[in-house]
């Protein structure tokens, strides 16, 4: 199958000096140069410079002047003009912004296209969307009148001001997109950080926005240190308010710093999301249900299903057939139109999921396939399947973030159940079944921020996405954002 031809753009968006793009314009700054390096071939592609103290500075002051300036004097109805504009600029570049996000986290190029730009735009779309929808309340007041006088009272929303957004490496168009979406269209200005691994996509992202007339300062991109920079950015005097999403430590430590100076923090974290599967679904569907639940994109979607528990009575028919469609996929450059398995995002990444894998034995879990990575450059690893005899084994308690099946069989549905419930996360789970009564009694029961019923991952803008639990705190998307990116003022009058 034909390999995708780096565009002339991509190659020379690559050679560029990169850093930050601060108050509308690309400033490389002068810290230390980090490779990006394609995780497919372990080749660096590009190098960017970390930033610094200064350059948060420069950045949080542009965003505080744009939000005092230009960004709260434009109309509403002109920002959502502005990000259906973005939105239109990003289908344009749909395919240069692809590569080059599939050059860096290893997505595989259909995915990047069908899944990272379109559905970026689509988030961007709806949010706009809201533009000119975001209202107040009027109010009955219920003092005493002496003379006649009268008195009404309404609340109206404010943005907040400037958020800073933190974004993991997995969808680094995407999460960045929900994040910038929601604070633009309350008015907010922002100060985007991405991750080390994944730092690219969004400074072209930010001279497309720039490009169609966003007025310089409303979107900044800062790359360099989490460790360093995003403590500088959340206790910066200009932070308004923090979105974070990534792991369940870092996170802790990004709610930590802003609740210590009582700044509102959303949190999208980490889970070990669980899909339950009825005995009455065929094999076939439960193999295709846990193909779409667990190994889409190597497993590196917050909600993926990890831990899966089956009806003991078909548990090994299903693995044995799971296993037969695992070992057909392709595993290939990320480049190639059919690549079915590409690399994981990351060498750390790797490292750690191989451990886990080692941890697995040592707990007594069957690896029924994969488990490795595969003789070639790059960071791959295999699809894996894990046959698992304990709810306390490692990889049923702990994130993975990979393409690692954990496979654990029930004879009690209530049983699984409070198995289900019992983890300290709860981002997602999935129920699995004909009978629609017993799925909507179940999803009620779970214990997680969506239940999906015969379908999991899917995410719609509509509907509000986030975690309980250790998964996190707050509401992407739908109405939900509002509350998170706005704060209420009340007025009250007398007449
Ligand atoms: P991570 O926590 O390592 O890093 C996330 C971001 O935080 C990066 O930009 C990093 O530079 C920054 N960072 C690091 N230290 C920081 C600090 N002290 N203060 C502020 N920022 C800091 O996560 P990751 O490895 O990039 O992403 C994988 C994790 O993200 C997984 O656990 C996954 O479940 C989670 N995730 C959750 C969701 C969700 O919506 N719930 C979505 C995607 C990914």
């Amino acid at each position: 199958m034909t390999q995708v031809k780096q565009l002339a753009a991509v190659s020379a968006f690559l050679q560029r000096d990169h850093g930050h793009f601060i108050n509308g314009l690309s400033q490389p700054g002068g810290g230390a140069l980090r490779p990006v390096i394609d995780p497919a071939t372990g080749n660096e592609v590009a190098r960017v410079h970390d930033g610094c103290a200064e350059d948060v500075s420069a950045a949080m002051a542009a965003a505080q002047q744009a939000f005092l300036g230009s960004w709260s004097e434009m109309s509403t109805l002109a920002r959502g003009n502005l990000m259906l504009k973005l939105a239109d600029a990003m289908e344009q570049h749909r395919e240069e912004l692809a590569q080059i996000e599939t050059l860096c986290s290893g997505k595989t190029i259909a995915l990047s296209r069908g899944l990272e730009v379109d559905q970026a735009v689509a988030f961007l779309r709806y949010f706009a969307g809201w533009a000119g929808k975001i209202y107040g309340e009027t109010t009955e007041i219920s003092l005493p009148s002496f003379n006649g006088e009268k008195y009404r009272g309404f609340t109206q929303r404010e943005p907040l001001g400037v958020v800073v957004g933190i974004i993991p490496w997995n969808f680094s168009i995407m999460i960045a997109i929900w994040k910038m979406a929601a604070a633009l269209v309350c008015g907010c200005t922002v100060v985007l950080k991405p991750s080390e691994f994944t730092p690219l996509t969004m400074l072209r992202v930010a001279q497309l926005a720039a490009d169609v007339g966003f007025p310089p300062g409303t979107i900044n991109v800062l790359n360099g240190n989490g460790g360093l920079l995003g403590p500088l950015l959340i206790e910066h005097p200009f932070c308004a308010k923090v979105t974070f999403t990534g792991s369940v430590p870092t996170g802790r430590a990004v709610g930590n710093a802003a609740s210590a100076l009582a700044k509102p923090a959303t949190l999208e974290l980490g889970g070990k999301n669980a899909a339950l599967f009825l005995a009455d679904m065929s094999v076939s569907e439960m193999v295709d249900g846990i193909m779409e639940a667990g190994y889409v994109n190597q497993g590196q979607i917050c909600a993926s299903a990890e831990r899966f528990y089956l009806p003991a009575e078909k548990m090994d028919e299903v693995l044995s057939v799971l296993i037969q469609r695992l070992s057909q996929l392709k595993v290939a450059s990320p480049f190639e139109e059919d690549c079915q398995v590409g690399p994981l995002a990351n060498k750390a990444h790797l490292e750690k999921i191989l451990k886990m894998v080692a941890r697995a034995k040592e707990d007594g879990d069957e690896i029924l396939y994969g488990g490795y990575s595969p003789e070639r450059p790059g960071y791959y690893f295999l699809p894996t399947v894990v046959k698992v005899h304990s709810e306390n084994s490692t990889l049923m308690r702990e994130e993975t973030f990979g393409p690692v099946g954990s496979f654990l069989a029930y004879d009690d549905e209530e049983k699984a159940l409070q198995q289900i419930n019992n983890s300290p996360f709860g981002l997602a789970a999935s129920v699995w079944t004909h009978n629609f009564n017993k799925a909507i009694r179940y999803s009620e029961r779970i214990q997680a921020g969506i239940v999906w019923i015969n379908m999991h991952t899917f995410l719609d803008p509509a509907l509000p996405f986030g975690g309980i639990k250790s998964s996190g705190n707050g509401r992407e998307f739908g109405s939900a954002f509002i509350n998170d990116y706005t704060r209420l003022k009340s007025v009250m009058m007398r007449y």
